[in-house]
């Protein structure tokens, strides 16, 4: 199996008539700019860059990475291979390289870890000797793991530009005019059991601002893998909840835990009262902040049917960010852990049809030959975000650092890391972390 990169320069080599990741792809990626340099967008206005976030639109206040310097972007993969295995052997635990699993293979071959956003942030805590933590992932999960190291640690995002879409669609600007919305609204008194009128979830995927904003106000950070329990906890404590930035996930969740449709509107930020009316806030018991991951909202019901026509006793595993449609059609839903051990766990010869970021889905088609495994989506396009981290960033970062030199570190202040804290050591009380495979 080879990497995207490698699909994705076949794919466009032969002209929309490539391999691709799925048996009944129609072997096309979503756009050539793919297989351009991610440098390339570095000097453009801010943008998410190509992939599946290139029509969402960017925060102007977002993080913009200068340019990469001359000998990184003219350096041929096996240099930078070089480069950077010398310098990784140079720093030995000084430095801990972590691969978030929707990264490009070109990167994660030189992780010391790989898995999800909170397990990466945890498995830095196992690394004493780790003077630099270098994340590659993207923005919110740099701050997570600055959170939870320790002072003397800096964590650095080889690329600044490496955001996410998802986590941008919440800011703490427009939910902070949301809760004063609600306080008018459902006023700030417990009722007679104690429960206040409401409770903010916010999903791990969202900035520490948001995460400190719900630390300051008796809410809680959840995972993927943990969004039931945390919902659960919340809505013992709240008589509602206010879910950000992902409706999926939300909206996924506390419907199998019972709570009907209708008592969970979509807040739009956009919108006075987020765009619904009095009676149906009055009955709410969930309000879904109108975000979403462009990645996982491509899956759809059709491309389920159409697995399960070609590959008869396919077993469909979904995403939860994925829409509520294409979680209830599928076979099972739950988060890159969940898929990663779904797929190991199971007798050779199976077929699964994934839909979560390709990069995943691919890997695990390598890692396991005794399976057939294909992405959902026909379409090759990655998280546009994650794809700008690039093996030339990780290079001029590991050899500043091996000088002496701290770039593209991420340090949130302690005004935010605090409360922020708070909230995620709330969520480690609820479901304690699962820890990141060594690579
Ligand atoms: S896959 Fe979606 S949620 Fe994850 S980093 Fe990319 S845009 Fe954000």
């Amino acid at each position: 199996m080879s990497s995207v990169d490698v699909t994705i320069q076949t794919i466009l080599s032969a002209g929309s008539t490539g391999v691709s990741g799925s048996p009944f792809a129609t072997r096309s990626t979503c756009n050539s700019r793919l297989a351009d340099a991610p440098w390339q967008f570095d000097v453009l206005p801010p943008s998410y860059g190509p992939g599946s976030s290139e029509n969402d639109s960017i925060p102007a206040n977002s993080p913009r990475q200068g340019q990469l310097p001359q000998e990184y972007r003219d350096a041929s993969p096996q240099e930078l291979d070089l480069r950077i295995r010398a310098a990784k052997h140079a720093l030995g635990e000084r430095a801990v390289v972590l691969g978030h699993f929707y990264q490009r293979d070109e990167v994660i071959q030189y992780a010391d870890f790989v898995g999800d956003s909170f397990q990466l942030a945890q498995a830095a805590k196992t690394c004493p000797n780790a003077e630099a933590i270098i994340f590659c992932g993207v923005h919110f999960m740099a701050e997570t793991a600055d959170m939870l190291s320790r002072v003397d640690q800096s964590v650095i995002l080889p690329n600044l530009a490496a955001g996410c879409s998802m986590a941008d669609m919440a800011d703490i600007d427009s939910v902070s005019e949301c809760w004063e919305q609600l306080e008018e609204i459902y006023g700030t008194e417990a009722d007679a059991d104690g429960r206040v009128p409401v409770i903010p979830v916010t999903y791990m995927n969202s900035s520490a601002a948001l995460k400190a904003f719900c630390g300051e106000r008796g809410g809680v950070v959840c995972t993927s893998s943990n969004a039931a329990v945390v919902l659960q906890w919340a809505f013992e404590r709240g008589q509602r909840v206010l879910f950000f930035p992902d409706q999926h996930l939300g909206r996924n969740t506390a419907k199998k835990m019972g709570v009907p449709l209708a008592q969970m509107p979509t807040w739009d930020p956009r919108k006075p009262m987020g765009g619904n009316t009095a009676a149906t806030l009055e009955s709410a018991k969930v309000l879904l902040w109108h975000g979403f991951c462009s990645v996982h909202k491509r899956f759809s019901v059709a491309q389920i049917e159409q697995a399960r026509k070609d590959y008869p006793g396919v077993r469909v595993i979904v995403h939860p960010e994925c829409p509520m449609e294409v979680v209830d059609a599928a076979d099972a839903a739950g988060s890159t852990d969940f898929i990663v051990k779904a797929v190991a766990a199971a007798p050779a010869g199976s077929t699964f049809a994934i839909g979560t970021e390709i990069n995943l889905v691919q890997r695990l088609g390598g890692q396991y030959p005794q399976h057939t495994i294909f992405c959902l989506d026909p379409v090759i396009c990655p998280c546009s975000t994650m794809y700008r981290i690039h093996p030339g960033y990780l290079a001029w970062v590991l050899e500043a650092f091996e000088r002496g030199d701290v770039l593209n570190q991420i340090t949130v202040p302690e005004s935010i890391a605090v409360p922020a804290r708070v909230a995620l050591e709330r969520m480690l009380a609820l479901a304690p972390a699962t820890v990141a495979v060594k690579a």
